[in-house]
């Protein structure tokens, strides 16, 4: 381990903290409404996070702003504070079948979340009307809460359209337009939904739009709806990732089930989040973990919202030890105290990689991140290793490989230029299994598919390997690395 990247760490912490103490004093700074300050002592929220201090100033002024931010950074608040102290000065009664406020997000767990949220710190602002229009479960309850008019409606895109053409919602009078994880939005097809909704609103509203990534379709979206946007951005910070024990075993596709079973015997968990690229890969894992005595339970799109909602609360309050999850039903998903993530396969999103393992390192707290990387997903590691500039320490438990090849490998890998780092605090084992090797990328070279991709896209690597079940979500654009601190979300705080 050479000095200059620990030296460079610190700077970038010390640089994190002083930034953070010079702009972020506290929320009384930002002139808001005192019921919504007493809901924020009551929530213990001290000082403003990063995204906090730069959007809510803006917000308040009324101006659009481009969020280039994810769950974990505390960007609810960020608009949701403002959105309340506008709602708390300008009162009126929301018309009739209408709201004041449009919040779209683009999963159902987000959306309670978020409803969740508003609901919190506005629960000194009485009488707040506050909907979630959210499909998989009864329309005719949400016809009935919008019938009076609402401030605030927290919606999925889907639903909200259901609901409009049912005309139990029109949108001229949205005052204010939330559009959050449009990257998500975008993934998951709801971009010419969300232009359907967009033509519906008038022209003189406040957007606020955030996703955690740019892709040029994102830009061209974000174009189209805001006027004269103020850009803040705060992205996920390979410091984030440092916290996090991470290692790969290097396994055949085959072997992984077995490998899932060996290490949740081996590893002491709390609770353990497991990813996997598609949502019937995610059943066959339960099952087999259940067939061999572990407690799983999976979280995906195919599941109804009570099964996902029962599911996440086992979870939470520790029932549930175990979690499958897919990218995108994961998404917005906070849970307390998870101790592991286990990549059962890889992204080929680099991206997702960081969103996943930033789940077992959620205020401040450390954690571990296992990911099982077959032959077939070696470009994938690659690519990620890139974005975090990071050689994760990896094991060697393939049974395919001829062994004359692991010492050219090990002698490649350590002659090849390193523009990463390798993480701190491991071992060539990596702290897991016994007999393994350090091979770093030098471990994906050997099955000879990483030196053909050298460079390719992410869209390349998933197009390299068509016998790869597509992801759930399509591929999103890598992003800069820049700082955030994630947060750790507490759970539902009041009641529905
Ligand atoms: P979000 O990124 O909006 O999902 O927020 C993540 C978690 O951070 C949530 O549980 C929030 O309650 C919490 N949070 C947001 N802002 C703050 C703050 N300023 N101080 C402490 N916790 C916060």
């Amino acid at each position: 381990m050479s000095k200059k990247p620990r030296y460079r760490r610190s700077l970038q912490r010390f640089g994190r903290l002083a930034i953070e103490r010079y702009l972020l004093t506290s929320f009384n700074d930002f002139g808001l409404a005192e019921p919504i300050l007493r809901a924020l002592v009551e929530e213990n929220y001290v000082t403003p996070t990063p995204i906090q201090a730069q959007t809510v100033p803006i917000v308040l002024s009324g101006r659009d702003v481009i969020g280039i931010a994810q769950t974990g950074t505390g960007k609810t608040a960020a608009f949701a504070l403002p959105i309340l102290n506008h709602l708390y000065t300008k009162r009126m009664r929301p018309e009739r079948k209408s709201c004041r406020v449009l919040v779209l997000s683009p999963t159902r767990e987000l959306s309670g979340q978020i409803a969740d949220s508003f609901r919190a710190y506005g629960r000194h602002m009485k009488p707040l009307a506050i909907e979630l229009a959210i499909g998989g479960v009864p329309i005719n309850r949400q016809i009935r809460g919008l019938a009076h008019g609402v401030e605030v409606l927290v919606a999925t895109p889907g639903r909200l359209l259901d609901l409009v053409h049912q005309r139990a919602i029109t949108l001229n009078q949205v005052e204010i337009l939330v559009l959050d994880e449009a990257d998500r939005m975008l993934d998951m097809g709801f971009i010419n939904d969300i232009r359907k909704v967009v033509a519906m609103l008038r022209k003189e509203r406040q957007t606020l739009f955030f996703s955690a990534t740019m892709p040029q379709e994102i830009t061209k979206l974000a174009d189209s709806m805001l006027t004269n946007p103020e850009r803040v951005a705060v992205t996920p910070q390979a410091s984030t990732v440092d916290r996090i024990a991470q290692r790969v075993i290097l396994t055949e596709k085959s072997a992984k089930n077995d490998l899932l079973v060996e290490t949740l015997k081996t590893e002491t968990t709390d609770r353990v989040l497991v990813f996997t690229r598609t949502k019937h890969g995610a059943d066959k894992v339960v099952r087999h973990l259940q067939k061999s005595g572990f407690g799983a339970e999976a979280i995906h799109g195919n599941k109804s919202q009570n099964q996902r909602e029962r599911v996440l609360a086992d979870f939470r309050n520790g029932k549930l030890r175990i979690l499958i999850a897919t990218d995108i039903a994961a998404r917005g998903i906070d849970v307390d105290g998870v101790s592991h993530v286990v990549n059962y396969d890889l992204p080929n999103i680099p991206e997702s990689y960081v969103h996943r393992i930033g789940r077992t390192a959620r205020a401040g707290a450390d954690g571990i991140a296992i990911s099982f990387c077959d032959h077939e997903e070696a470009a994938f590691l690659r690519d990620i290793q890139r974005m975090i500039r990071i050689t994760i320490p990896s094991i060697d438990k393939r049974t395919g490989v001829r062994p004359a090849q692991r010492p050219a490998d090990h002698h490649q890998a350590s002659n090849r230029p390193n523009r990463g780092r390798t993480q701190r605090g491991h071992g060539g084992n990596g702290g897991g299994g016994s007999g393994g090797q350090n091979h770093g990328n030098g471990g994906n070279r050997s099955n000879g598919s990483n030196g053909s991709n050298q460079g390719r896209s992410h869209r390349g690597s998933q197009g390299s390997n068509p016998q790869i079940p597509r992801a759930e979500a399509s591929p999103g654009e890598p992003n800069s690395i820049g700082t955030v601190t994630f947060l750790q979300r507490t759970g539902n705080r009041t009641p529905r």
